[in-house]
C-alpha cells in the first residue's frame, strides 16, 4: 500500500485520507469524491445507493455470526472548505491538496488540509474495505455540501436508514464526546426610515479591531460585537444630545461575530458629541477580553448631505440595543449557552431603509421560536417587517445514555483515556439527520483538528489514530 504518512500506527485510514486529499472535493465539487467512494463499493462487493444530492450510502453485512445484529450507522461529510493563503498557487476545482507532515501535525501547504471532514470519511472508507476487522451490520452515510448549509443532509432519502444509533465523525475535539447541536434560524429585519436631504454638521465614528469570531462556538467568550457597541456609544450620546443618523453599516457574515461598524450621524453640537464619545470608549476598553485588544475607535467631524428623522433613528437604535450573545443558559450539565443570538449585520439600503441581520441559536425549537418571536415583537412595535429563514433543528441527547457509556468505555479501552460528553453551539448534521430518522440516537466525535476552516488547519496524527482504534473498539463485539 503506497502511503507517506509516517509513524502511524493504523494504515489504512491515513492510506484512505491520502487517497481523498487528491480527489478536489470543495463544497458543490463533489462529484469526483462521490465517484470514489462508488468504485470502493463497487471494488468491494457493498450494496450502495446514489442520489441526486450526491450523498452516497455504502452497507456492509455484518461480520460472520453478526449478521443479525443492530445496524450501527456512520456518517460523515464528503465536502471540504476551499480557504488559501493569499500567496498560494491552488485551484480547488482541479489540485490534489498537498499534504506536510511534520511530527505528529498534518498540515497541507497553503490550503485547508480537508480534515474536517476528510478525516471521517477516511475512517468510514477504512470500516468499509478492511477484512479483518469485526462488525455488526453498518450503514455508512457520505453527505455532500455540508459546510454551506447541510445542503446534502437535507436532501437524502432517510426511509434507506434501519440504525438505532449514529456516529457521526465531524467533531474537532478528543476527548470529548457530543451529544447535542444548535439549531438555528436567520432573520432579516427591514426598518422603513425617512430619509432628509441637507447639508449639515456631522460625526463620522468607525470602531474595529474587535476580534470576532464564529456566532455560535465563540459567543459565549466575551467578545464584543461591533454593531452593539456602535449602538450603546451612539445611543449614549443620543441621551444627551440628539442625534440623526445619516449611515450605518457593520458586520459581513451571519455567522460571524461582527468586527468593525462605521456610522455618520448629524448633531449639531460637534466637540460635546466627541467628548462623549470619548467618554464611552474608555469605559468600553476597561471591559474587554484579551482577544479584543486591538480594539479602536476613531472619530472626526464631517458634513454630511443628509439623514434619516429622529424618529427613525430612535427606532434604529432601539434593535441595536436588543438583547444579543447569550440570552440563557442550560440549567443541567454541562452548564453551556442554550439561547444565543448575534446581531450579524446592519445597512443601508438604496431604497432607504435599514436592514438588520441577526442568527439564533438553541438546543431547543422552542427557544428558537422564542428568538423569532421576540425579534417579530419589537418589529411590530416599530413598523418593520421580519423575515425568518434559513432554519434547522437542533439536537439534545442524554449525557449518560447507554450509547454515550459504550463510547467512553470503548474509548477507555482503547486508549487508556476518558472523554466526556458535552454539546456545541453550533450547528452539525446529527440535529437534520435525527429530526428525520425515528427513534435514531447519535454522538458526534472526531480527532484534534484545529484552525477549521483557515489555511492554517492540522489534524493531530496520534489523535487520529486513538479515534480509528476506538471505533473499531466500538464495533467489536
Ligand atoms: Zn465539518
Amino acid at each position: 500500500m503506497l502511503q507517506s504518512i509516517k509513524n502511524v500506527e493504523n494504515q489504512l485510514p491515513f492510506y484512505y485520507f491520502e487517497q481523498i486529499s487528491k480527489i478536489p472535493r470543495s463544497s458543490g465539487n463533489e462529484k469526483g469524491i462521490v465517484e470514489y467512494i462508488k468504485n470502493i463499493a463497487i471494488e468491494n462487493g457493498l450494496e450502495y445507493y446514489m442520489d441526486q444530492g450526491d450523498n452516497i450510502l455504502v452497507k456492509k453485512k455484518g461480520s460472520v455470526g453478526r449478521e443479525n445484529e443492530d445496524t450501527i450507522m456512520l456518517q460523515a461529510h464528503t465536502d471540504m472548505v476551499a480557504e488559501k493563503n493569499n500567496n498560494t498557487v491552488h485551484s480547488f476545482e482541479t489540485d490534489p491538496i498537498t499534504l506536510i507532515q511534520e511530527g505528529n501535525i498534518l498540515r497541507a501547504r497553503g490550503t485547508t488540509l480537508g480534515a474536517d471532514d476528510g478525516f471521517g470519511v477516511a475512517i468510514m472508507l477504512a470500516m468499509l474495505t478492511s477484512k479483518d476487522l469485526s462488525t455488526p451490520p453498518l450503514e455508512c452515510l457520505f453527505t455532500a455540501s455540508e459546510e454551506i448549509g447541510l445542503v446534502g443532509a437535507g436532501k437524502f432519502d432517510y426511509s434507506k436508514i434501519s440504525a438505532k444509533r449514529m456516529i457521526n465523525l465531524d467533531s474537532a475535539e478528543e476527548n470529548t464526546v457530543i451529544i447535542g447541536c444548535c439549531g438555528g434560524v436567520r432573520t432579516e429585519m427591514t426598518i422603513p426610515a425617512d430619509y432628509v436631504s441637507t447639508q449639515k454638521n456631522g460625526i463620522k465614528l468607525t470602531i474595529g479591531g474587535l476580534c470576532g469570531g464564529h456566532s455560535g462556538e465563540d459567543i459565549d467568550k466575551g467578545r464584543k460585537n461591533a454593531n452593539i457597541v456602535m449602538g450603546a456609544i451612539l445611543s449614549e450620546v443620543n441621551k444627551e444630545i440628539p442625534i440623526q443618523l445619516s449611515y450605518i453599516s457593520g458586520g459581513d457574515k451571519d455567522n460571524a461575530i461582527p468586527r468593525e461598524n462605521t456610522a455618520f450621524f448629524v448633531v449639531e453640537d460637534q466637540n460635546k458629541a466627541i467628548s462623549i464619545i470619548e467618554k464611552a470608549a474608555k469605559s468600553i476598553k476597561t471591559d474587554l477580553v484579551a482577544e479584543d485588544k486591538g480594539f479602536f475607535l476613531e472619530v472626526e467631524k464631517c458634513t454630511l448631505n443628509g439623514h434619516y428623522t429622529k424618529e427613525s433613528t430612535e427606532k434604529i437604535l432601539k434593535v441595536l440595543s436588543l438583547p444579543n450573545a447569550v440570552l440563557e443558559y442550560r440549567k443541567t450539565k454541562p452548564i453551556l449557552p442554550q439561547t444565543s443570538r448575534n446581531l450579524a449585520k446592519v445597512r443601508c439600503s438604496e431604497k432607504g431603509e435599514i436592514r438588520i441581520g441577526f442568527s439564533s441559536r438553541s438546543y431547543l425549537e422552542e427557544k428558537l421560536d422564542w428568538s423569532c418571536a421576540e425579534l417579530d415583537k419589537i418589529a411590530k412595535e416599530i413598523g418593520a417587517t421580519t423575515y425568518h429563514h434559513e432554519r434547522y433543528p437542533g439536537w439534545q441527547g442524554e449525557s449518560d445514555s447507554q450509547f454515550v457509556i459504550d463510547w467512553q468505555n470503548a474509548y477507555e479501552r482503547a486508549t487508556g483515556r476518558k472523554t466526556e460528553p458535552t454539546l456545541i453551539h453550533a450547528g452539525l448534521e446529527c440535529g437534520l439527520i435525527t429530526s428525520r430518522v425515528k427513534g435514531l440516537e447519535a454522538i458526534s466525535i472526531g480527532a484534534n483538528v484545529h484552525d477549521l476552516h483557515t489555511p492554517q488547519e492540522t489534524m493531530e496524527i496520534d489523535s487520529f489514530d486513538r479515534i480509528y482504534d476506538t471505533v473499531v473498539e466500538f464495533l467489536k463485539k
